[in-house]
């Protein structure tokens, strides 16, 4: 599904030269490459503060942890989604309260979202899913009438750029009070372990969040509240300069990997993947729709032929016996139930092809041809 070893190859001098200095420097922990990481994101970002950490999942429960919400308070996002989203409120001991999502865009469902509302909601959380940005611009508004803060989960968009109705450009993670990053592997700035970001404009919240992040310390050896032990190792830090660097060219390189596709796939059975009107792609994933033919039948048939597909994501949370709840009821869900059945992820990277991505669309003709 990703190429992480042709994309090392291309950089392998600098990123080597990168990761023996900071061997040869011993300053393994907040070193002077986390730092110089977090000035480049946040210039790269347009945004005031960028607070490094450990993974994605930290990143989203800091953020909980740093705006104060309390056990009992709910907490709105999707329903088709990466686990981790709703894994953090519940594990705060918030409610997690989930809606249905755009059968276009994948992404939550802003008139769902807003019916969802209640006294008891103080936060929603977007997830700018496989690469596009939710109705960023919707959502702000909803969020600002009933008070609510707005984490946006941007672990599979990170460099894309949402455009306001009035022109206003923003990079996904930058709009919401707080935006949350992750440098899996696999994401599209990825570095060679775990790793994760927060962003955000406010500079009290951002002190609150490095501190939340630091054992809660406000000072060496002075804990005002239980924080978590949350870091991004410099050794990391210093493949994401590097990578940083590519960040566009990569982004690039799937978008093209993506029209490719949909030039040859876009047909009856096969709804290839929309672009939203007010959101630039980035292609984490590239998610076809199975209209009418079976979807396992059609990986199984890939699998065969050692074609590599995914089904992200097989199963809804609401179905998930760690996140069930009575109000949760089929009916409220159509979207993700027909998505869960019916999407098919193919491989995209940013070594892709056009060779490998023609075995891949062979293979998937000659299934329909069947
Ligand atoms: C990957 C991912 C995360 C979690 O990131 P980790 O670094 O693996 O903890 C959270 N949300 C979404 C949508 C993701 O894709």
């Amino acid at each position: 599904m990703v190429d992480l070893i042709g994309q090392y190859n291309k950089i392998q001098k600098e990123v080597d030269e990168a990761v023996i200095n900071v061997i040869r420097s011993s300053a393994y922990i907040n070193g002077p490459e986390v730092k110089s990481f977090q000035k480049e994101l946040e210039q790269y970002l347009d945004v005031k503060h960028v607070i490094p950490c450990a993974n994605g999942t930290d990143a989203l429960q800091i953020a909980m942890m740093a705006l104060g919400l309390q056990p009992g308070d709910e907490v709105i996002t999707a329903s088709f989604t990466y686990v981790a989203t709703a894994e953090v409120i519940a594990l705060l001991k918030l409610t997690p309260v989930l809606v249905d999502v755009d059968p276009i865009t994948f992404n939550i469902d802003v008139e769902a979202l807003e019916s969802a509302i209640t006294p008891k909601t103080r936060a929603i959380v977007p997830v700018h899913l496989f690469g596009q940005c939710a109705d960023m611009e919707r959502i702000m508004k909803i969020a600002d009438k009933h008070g609510l803060y707005v984490i946006e989960d941007t672990a599979q968009a990170i460099g894309a750029e949402y455009t306001f109705s009035d022109g206003t450009k923003k990079k996904a993670g930058t709009i919401g009070t707080i935006g949350c990053t992750s440098f899996f592997p696999s994401k599209n700035l990825g570095c060679f372990g775990d790793g994760g970001a927060i962003f955000c404009n406010d500079d009290e919240l951002s002190s609150k969040i490095r501190k939340v992040a630091n054992h809660g310390q406000s000072q060496q050896y002075v804990h005002d509240e239980v924080g978590v032990n949350s870091r991004l190792d410099s050794i990391q830090a210093a493949v994401l300069r590097i990578k940083l660097r590519y960040l566009d060219e990569y982004n690039e390189a799937r978008r093209s990997a993506a029209q490719y596709y949909n030039d040859q796939l876009a047909c009856e059975e096969l709804i290839v993947p929309a672009t939203a009107k007010n959101s630039t792609h980035v292609f984490h994933q590239y998610t076809l729709r199975c209209n009418g033919i079976d979807r396992d039948a059609l990986r199984t048939f890939l699998n065969e032929q050692d074609i590599p597909c995914m089904i992200y994501y097989p199963i809804p949370l609401h179905h998930q016996k760690a996140y069930q709840q009575e109000r949760f009821t089929d009916e409220n869900y159509p979207v993700t139930l027909n998505l869960c059945q019916t999407v098919i992820s193919l491989p995209i990277h940013t070594e892709m092809t056009r060779e490998g991505q023609d075995i891949v669309i062979n293979g998937i003709k000659n299934f329909l041809k069947k």
